[in-house]
């Protein structure tokens, strides 16, 4: 395949202005979906970050693009303002190839009233994040009555901050014959659930096996105290989050008193925790308020938690299986993960049918421990009492707790919000001031009761 941009069937204008910008050769992801998007091809991609995903559906928009036609024909669809404002200017430059192409960006977090100017004006092309577009398709001050091209990019990231039921909306205000872009950097269930709902016959793009492998780093420790030897592999790896698997229930409850004890901050997650107190284990788990989650094999079925740095077995497994399914969480998406493994004494027999080549047995005193090693969490997560039910969206948290005054978005981490109850993560240093923000202040013009998991 070859991999220069006019071997495609680019206009000598588009080709001439990339080479103007320094783009002679395309990047994997470009190679293998723009003949694909050229072709008017439903096109659900997953490369990672920085592989040129913008130019990618950038290019195939703008080709198909009549400037004449002063109406929308794309929208592009982002998670944040931040990234939304990146796209729109990596598609300006883009855009140079032909005179007056109209792209405007159309953010939460921006007055209302210039937007309606710009709107009045006229686009090509609209960059902006679910919330904020849906509020304009409402008030009838966008149209998508001529759009050609839907872009959905950081498709898992909007997924994980609560987008779906906006671009559900979204697309309720969309020409049916369409093509739909799906852009991102990791291919989960939710991704497949939401291309089915939105995308026609598409074809499936992923560049990871032409990039780096997963790599699983897998040790054995023969240990007789195990708590103290987990806590010794921590110290020696410090690995950012892990899940470590125990054979039973009463295991996984010990487990995380004993390490809480000695200042390392854990969850357990077993079958007796009712269905919401699961949820808050998970809620911080994932959103980086608690770094290490252990867990039972029962209890740890459909978690699908992304870019987890170790996998600890503080037992044996029952069977290879059970090993294979637990350490594969680990190391996704081409990062490398660790998977350790800690056995008994009297459990070294079984143990011993897992050597292989690509498994060392190592010595557990060569593991140290620092005196003051312990592990605390990036964030800390507040919960709203409120959620889908009063209407609220991730992107009026997100207004609210950076409102004059407020926080800077890169302290706000994922927001998870359900039916009565909303979950945000907070970077731990701004916890007070984002639970004074959100007292103090109203969302959606009404005041809802705000505290720290
Ligand atoms: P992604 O969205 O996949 O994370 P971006 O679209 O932001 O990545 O692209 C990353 C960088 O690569 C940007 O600076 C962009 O300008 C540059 N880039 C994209 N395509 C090319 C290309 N074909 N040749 C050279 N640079 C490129
Ligand atoms: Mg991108």
């Amino acid at each position: 395949m070859s991999t220069k941009f006019n071997t495609l069937s680019l206009s000598s204008d588009m080709t001439d202005n990339l080479d103007r910008i320094g783009y002679t050769d395309m990047t994997p992801v470009q190679s293998e979906t723009l003949p694909l998007i050229l072709d008017g091809k439903d096109v659900i991609a997953q490369a990672k970050t920085g592989s040129g995903k913008t130019a990618a559906f950038g290019i195939g928009l703008l080709h198909k693009l009549k400037v004449k036609k002063f109406r929308v024909q794309a929208l592009v669809l982002c998670p944040t303002r931040e990234l939304a404002d990146q796209v729109a200017k990596e598609l300006r430059v883009i855009a140079k190839f032909a005179h007056n192409i109209k792209i405007l960006t159309l953010c939460g977090g921006a007055a209302f009233g210039p937007q309606l100017g710009s709107l009045e004006h006229g686009a090509h092309i609209i960059v902006g994040t679910p919330g904020r577009i849906l509020k304009h398709l409402g008030k009838e001050t966008l149209s998508l009555e001529n759009l050609e091209t839907l872009v959905l990019d950081e498709a898992d990231r909007m997924l994980d901050m609560g987008f779906i039921e906006e671009i559900d909306k979204v697309l309720e205000y969309a020409p049916r014959t369409r093509q739909t872009l799906l852009f991102s950097a990791t291919y989960t269930n939710e991704i497949t659930f939401i291309s089915n709902r939105i995308q026609r016959d598409p074809v499936s793009v992923k560049t990871t096996s032409t990039e780096v492998q997963n790599k699983i780093q897998e040790i054995f420790y023969e240990s007789k105290n195990k708590t103290d030897t987990l806590i010794k592999v921590f110290s020696t790896f410090k690995p950012e989050n892990i899940i470590v698997f125990t054979n039973t229930k009463i295991a996984a409850k010990d487990l995380a008193e004993s390490l809480s004890k000695n200042k390392i901050d854990a969850l357990a997650i077993h079958g007796d925790l009712e269905q919401y107190e699961r949820n808050d284990v998970l809620v911080q788990f994932a959103n980086k308020s608690c770094p290490v989650l252990i867990a039972t094999d029962v209890a740890a079925r459909g978690l699908d938690i992304k870019e987890l740095s170790m996998v600890v077995n503080l037992d044996l497994p029952h069977t290879l299986e059970t090993y294979t399914h637990r350490i594969g969480r680990t190391g996704r998406a081409g990062a490398e993960g660790i998977a350790i493994t800690l056995y008994d004494t009297y459990e070294t027999e079984n143990a011993m049918e897992y050597r292989a080549d690509n498994r060392s047995f190592e010595d557990a005193d060569a593991l140290s421990k620092s005196n003051t090693f312990e592990m605390k969490p990036k964030n800390v997560t507040l919960v709203i009492e409120g959620g889908k039910k009063d209407k609220l969206r991730a992107g009026d948290l997100l207004g609210a707790l950076t409102a004059e005054g407020g926080l800077a978005g890169s302290a706000i981490g994922k927001i998870d919000i359900y039916d009565r109850q909303a979950y945000v993560a907070i970077q731990r240093e701004f916890i007070d001031k984002a639970k004074k923000q959100l007292s103090n202040g109203k969302i959606k013009n009404k005041k809802f009761s705000v505290w720290v998991l």
